[in-house]
């Protein structure tokens, strides 16, 4: 039995079911047990990988992006370039590395990490050492200078509730104790108001998720973009615009693992909701562009041109594991579909490249 589900079943025991969100933020943020917090969980040898980790690819074009949109703004100096969950410093590395020659871009930049993870601001120290990163719990400690920021698979790690739709309610799923074994449960029948928005799209029996972390984030982010009237951010993960559906997943070496089986020892996900980001963002005054699939965004970003370039020099193993690689992040059939990005930015100005514009509310 491991620390952390001794723990659970004590708590659990002692005071009743806890909600999804509960279990998930415990097993990934314990101080002492957390998932993230003992351990750095990325790349062949931990329990999953990420886009960044896969090909520098994948830093290179989105870092071209913030930056060309850092230019289109008037390039505002000095500014922060923030990362929400930087994991090792890959994608900032590269990102940083192809921005190199973006005229005063370097110098006007602020680093500032938002990591919950000693492991990994400890792994990012070393890889961004030459950059002077300053790390923060949260968004709304950053300076208040223009604002230009990214995430991957960030949202994705942050706690979901989860809601069976029950007539004109909705039962919360718990997380119980039964002998030994942690258990998922169901609470009683309650109207909420947060999910009224959901009653005409769900029927009975149905799962909704959502997720009450998310939400101030984005508000906090989309309120510094109007404020200032200059930034950007750009979000990419795994989800859809509004799913449907239990999908809370546990990754333990690269393999699925029953969500309960190891609270502390497996990597815990949900996908994420993109309209409630957009949402939360526009709510507090900012734009967003159109969600885009992974694949689409990174086409026209110029990923097969970089792709190309970077296969001239390569041959053997290592140009067979480039092309796979960019077929892993691009492909309909691997990353290229499930994952969308999102861009926010300023109102009346056009959304990053690669972004098609929303249609504004006046
Ligand atoms: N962006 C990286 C890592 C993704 S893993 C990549 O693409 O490789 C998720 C990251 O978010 C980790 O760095 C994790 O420690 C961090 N994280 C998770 N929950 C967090 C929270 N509530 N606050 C700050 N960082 C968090």
């Amino acid at each position: 039995m491991t620390a952390l589900r001794d723990i659970l079943l004590r708590r659990i025991r002692a005071t009743g079911p806890i909600t999804v969100a509960d279990y998930m933020g415990e097993c990934l943020l314990h101080p002492q047990h957390g998932y993230y917090s003992t351990r750095d969980p990325l790349g062949a040898a931990g329990d999953f990988t990420t886009a960044p980790e896969i090909s520098q690819m994948f830093g290179e074009l989105l870092g071209l992006c913030l930056a060309q949109c850092w230019l289109e703004q008037g390039a505002p100096a000095p500014f922060v370039l923030a990362e929400l969950g930087p994991g090792r410093g890959t994608l900032m590395a590269d990102m940083l590395r192809a921005t190199r020659k973006v005229p005063g871009f370097h110098a006007a930049l602020r680093l500032h990490l938002i990591e919950a993870s000693p492991a990994l601001r400890a792994r990012q120290a070393e890889t961004l050492a030459a950059h002077a990163p300053q790390w923060h719990d949260h968004l709304a400690d950053l300076p208040d200078l223009p604002l230009f920021l990214l995430a991957n698979e960030f949202f994705d790690a942050l706690p979901v509730r989860q809601f069976l739709r029950a007539g004109q309610g909705w039962r919360e799923r718990m997380v119980g104790v039964e002998g030994e074994d942690l258990v998922f449960g169901l609470g009683p029948v309650a109207p909420l108001e947060m999910l009224d928005h959901r009653l005409a799209d769900t029927a009975e029996g149905d799962l909704v998720e959502l997720c009450p972390a998310a939400q101030p984030i984005m508000h906090e982010l989309g309120a510094r973009i109007a404020r200032h009237g200059q930034g950007a951010a750009l979000i990419v993960d795994y989800g859809d615009w509004r799913s449907l559906g239990d999908t809370l997943q546990a990754l333990r070496a690269h393999r699925p693992d029953p969500p309960l089986a190891h609270p502390g020892e497996a990597d815990l996900t949900a996908h994420v909701d993109f309209e409630a980001l957009a949402e939360a963002a526009a709510d507090a005054g900012a734009a967003h562009g159109a969600m885009v699939p992974q694949g689409v965004l990174l086409g026209l970003l110029g990923i097969a041109a970089r792709a190309e370039a970077l296969a001239r020099d390569l041959t053997g193993d290592a140009r067979q594991s480039h092309l796979a690689a960019f077929r892993r992040l691009t492909h309909a059939d691997e990353m290229g579909t499930l994952f969308k990005a999102l861009a926010i930015h300023p109102r009346g100005m056009a959304p990053p490249p690669g972004f098609d514009p929303w249609p504004e509310v006046s």
